[in-house]
């Protein structure tokens, strides 16, 4: 097994996770029979799925899943591979739900529904309802749910489009917010993700614009809204919160110190009014 992981000229996590799959076994095993060759058909199996790889196209889609927050999630070309900066925004919004009440939970963009999913499994009670504006993401988030065991209410939509009149205790999304001329969207894995679910126009802010200015009528008084970002829109979010009227608003760091996550609370609403009409005019 070592040589025909070495051959293969990829790095040996990306290797090993090709093999495991090839053959169905664990990295525990992989160790184990280290010095042990393949059959024919393993071997053959596995040489083309490294060619894959070696095109470029990602380990997560080669592979049919990826790992987010402990659980393991379909996804497909359809969906951003899940990142681990996400489960900052998870961590933030598990905060923010109590563990034996039923309060009504939005995400937004859901995508491969790794964050909807994951919030319904560790908060039981909650209600989840997420909405993504593509069909063929929302089916991937749907097997998600099913795969979990979870209750989410799916609509697809743009934005709030589908949620007229619906009022949530709390919002997250992960939208894009990519700048469309950012040469990062051309560059490794990324380049074979879908790019509606990166970019976000000109400076990667139009989705967090619409976000922050439309969540207000979709909050209960207090409710807290709580949205990823790229590494340098902390201050445009936090200015956008404020202009806004969300009171509270702050921006937490990622595990590797980059500001990604910002969010504020929807004033009590004779404030929200009082504010959203002043700022935003001007
Ligand atoms: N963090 C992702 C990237 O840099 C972008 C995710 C997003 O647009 N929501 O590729």
């Amino acid at each position: 097994m070592a040589q025909l992981l070495a051959q293969s000229g990829l790095p040996p996590l990306e290797a090993r996770m090709l093999l495991e799959r090839v053959l169905g076994q664990t990295s525990a095993w992989l160790i184990a029979h280290a010095d042990e060759a393949p059959g024919a058909e393993a071997a053959q199996a596995f040489a083309a799925l490294a060619e894959r790889r070696r095109r470029g196209e990602p380990v997560a889609y080669i592979l049919g899943g990826r790992e987010f927050y402990g659980l393991e999630f379909r996804v497909a070309p359809a969906v951003l591979i899940p990142r681990p900066e996400t489960e900052l925004l998870v961590e933030l919004a598990l905060d923010r739900i109590p563990a034996d009440a039923a309060v009504r939970v939005l995400d937004l963009g859901t995508g491969s529904g790794a964050i909807a999913v994951t919030l319904a499994k560790l908060r039981p009670q909650a209600r989840l309802t997420a909405v993504d504006v593509d069909y063929a993401a929302l089916s991937v988030a749907r097997a998600n749910a099913g795969r979990h065991g979870v209750r989410v209410r799916f609509f697809c939509g743009d934005w709030f489009g589908a949620l007229s009149g619906e009022t949530f205790d709390l919002i997250v999304s992960n939208p894009p917010y990519v700048a469309a001329a950012d040469t990062h969207l051309a560059m490794g894995d990324v380049r074979f993700e879908p790019q509606r679910a990166l970019a976000g126009g000109m400076d990667g802010l139009d989705c967090i614009r619409a976000i922050v200015a439309n969540a207000g009528a979709h909050l209960r008084p207090g409710a807290w809204l709580l949205f990823e970002h790229g590494y340098d829109q902390a201050e445009a979010c936090a200015a956008l919160l404020e202009a806004h009227g969300y009171l509270e608003a702050q921006t937490w760091p990622d595990l590797a110190g980059i500001a990604r996550v910002s969010g504020g609370r929807a004033a009590p609403i004779g404030l929200t009014v009082g504010r959203q009409v002043g700022r935003i005019q001007t």
